[in-house]
């Protein structure tokens, strides 16, 4: 074994043991490594899916593990492996659902989520912190939350509102925490049933159910239930599971009965969904939840501490130490949510009371630049069009005339650097075009850009515009 392969199973052993036996063999058991260098492990995986749902979820379990076994490690970059290698077929592990982990000092002491009354077919397991009590609304999250409440307070039988509920924002805005509100909520009268599903249960559940051959009882379950709540569907992959997820969403809707959906971007965005999926999603109510301003900040922060005070009552932080975190912690809500359970074990431990001193030293790497504002196609076509003064059917049109080529080239080209569509999904989006006339422009615009100084500028104005 080489010594590089020996790290390699010391931190699998360190993985294995963090995330434990189930979680590991869900999701790290075909990881492979593919090199060190210098700071950064390269490691791969065989599907897209693994990919993201690991970075989503264990970016940084699976830095620190390899922190530990070599400290200069600094990057993980995760690939996907190509398919020319020869495949061993392994059969698919059990799923597994992922929960969130409190941090080890607090895990003896927090509650742990419980599964709701639906296991017959097997619903995803809530988490009971996460509910409308605990849900502090702010002016990002307004008509998100009003929605929300709507669809729960809904009888069975009463006219549906607006049908699929779309809520779509960043990650750790408060998706998971608005829907699994919904379902506590819509559950505990017992008057309805409410199925939350994330898009991977979905998946294997499905893939499950045709393995053996209860594809059929899976359907009728599925179809048997008032409210079908499914989160993070940007995650839903596969031709027969989309195939299924439309199937699904028509039988429901049609039969009146409410959907709720969650995703990291517009139902637009959502390039593997085909047409009619994507816009039967578009159909409904579409709502987006913006960043958490700091008054929601704080009042996150206040919500959090009041519910870690249910199980230590003598857990304090001082409105100095909150207005600092929700000052500086600007993130997401997850980053909020770990540095009060930092906080707390921090206190507990050595048995000393929440100063600022401690909490600026405590929450330090949590401090860290907004992430970059996720741009929109459409903010590119408008964006380019008021520049240079054409429409912005001008952009998406066949008309080829000098003064409209050149600004559609620099869109297309923004919207390959900017955003992380793919190429046929940007051409798509320009009036159905072949992605390789948006290959062709970008390289176009790539090589005027290195050559011509006044495209070279406009080109940056244009991307401060849409950044700032
Ligand atoms: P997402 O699913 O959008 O990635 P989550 O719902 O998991 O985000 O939220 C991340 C964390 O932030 C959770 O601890 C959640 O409770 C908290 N959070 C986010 N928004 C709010 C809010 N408006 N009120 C209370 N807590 C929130
Ligand atoms: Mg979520």
């Amino acid at each position: 074994m080489t010594m590089e392969q020996d790290r390699w199973s010391r931190v699998k052993g360190r993985l294995r043991s963090s995330v434990g036996e189930d979680v590991y063999t869900s999701w790290f058991a075909r990881m492979d490594l593919e090199g060190v260098q210098d700071e950064s492990v390269r490691l791969s995986v065989p599907t897209r899916f693994l990919k993201s749902w690991i970075q989503a979820h264990y970016a940084e379990r699976v830095l620190s593990c390899w922190q530990a076994e070599m400290p200069e490690v600094h990057r993980i970059d995760l690939t996907v492996r190509s398919a020319v290698r020869p495949v061993v077929p392994k059969e698919a592990p059990a799923p597994v659902e992922m929960r969130r982990t409190p941090t080890p000092e607090l895990r003896s002491t927090a509650t742990a989520p419980v599964s709701a009354n639906h296991d017959a077919l097997g619903g995803s397991p809530l988490d009971p912190r996460l509910t409308f009590a605990s849900f502090v609304v702010g002016r990002s999250n307004t008509l998100a939350h009003a929605a929300a409440r709507q669809v729960a307070e809904g009888r069975r039988g009463d006219p549906v509102m607006f049908n699929p509920l779309y809520i779509h924002a960043g990650v750790g805005l408060g998706k998971t925490h608005l829907l699994q509100a919904v379902t506590w909520a819509g559950n505990s009268g017992n008057e309805r049933k409410v199925l939350y599903l994330t898009a991977e249960k979905f998946m294997y559940g499905f893939v499950a159910a045709l393995k053996t051959q209860t594809a059929l009882a899976f359907k009728e379950a599925l179809r048997g239930i008032d409210v079908l709540v499914i989160d993070d569907l940007q995650f839903l992959q596969g031709k027969s599971t989309q195939a299924e997820f439309c199937h699904t969403l028509n039988a429901l809707i049609d039969a009146g009965r409410q959907v709720v959906i969650a995703a990291d971007r517009p139902p637009s965005d959502l390039e593997s969904l085909d047409d009619r999926v994507r816009s039967r999603l578009a159909g409904g109510l579409v709502v987006e939840m913006g960043s958490l301003g700091e008054e929601l900040r704080h009042g996150i922060l206040k919500s959090r501490v009041a519910a870690a005070r249910a199980h230590h009552a003598t857990f304090e932080v001082p409105e100095e130490v909150l207005h600092y975190l929700a000052r500086t912690i600007t993130h997401n809500g997850r980053d909020l949510e770990g540095a009060i359970n930092r906080l707390l074990a921090h206190s507990k431990l050595n048995n000393r009371p929440v100063t600022l001193e401690m909490a600026e030293h405590e929450v330090r790497d949590l401090v860290r630049p907004q992430e970059p504002k996720r741009i929109k196609i459409e903010d590119i076509q408008r964006v380019v069009a008021r520049q240079y003064n054409v429409s912005r059917s001008d952009l998406l049109s066949s008309r080829r005339t000098a003064n409209v080529v050149r600004p559609r080239q620099v869109a297309m080209y923004l919207a390959k650097t900017l955003t992380l569509r793919s190429l046929p999904e940007i051409g798509r989006r320009f009036g159905g075009r072949d992605h390789t006339t948006v290959l062709h422009a970008v390289r176009k615009i790539e090589a005027l850009v290195s050559k011509d100084n006044a495209l070279s500028e406009e080109v940056e104005s244009l991307k401060r515009q849409l950044q700032e």
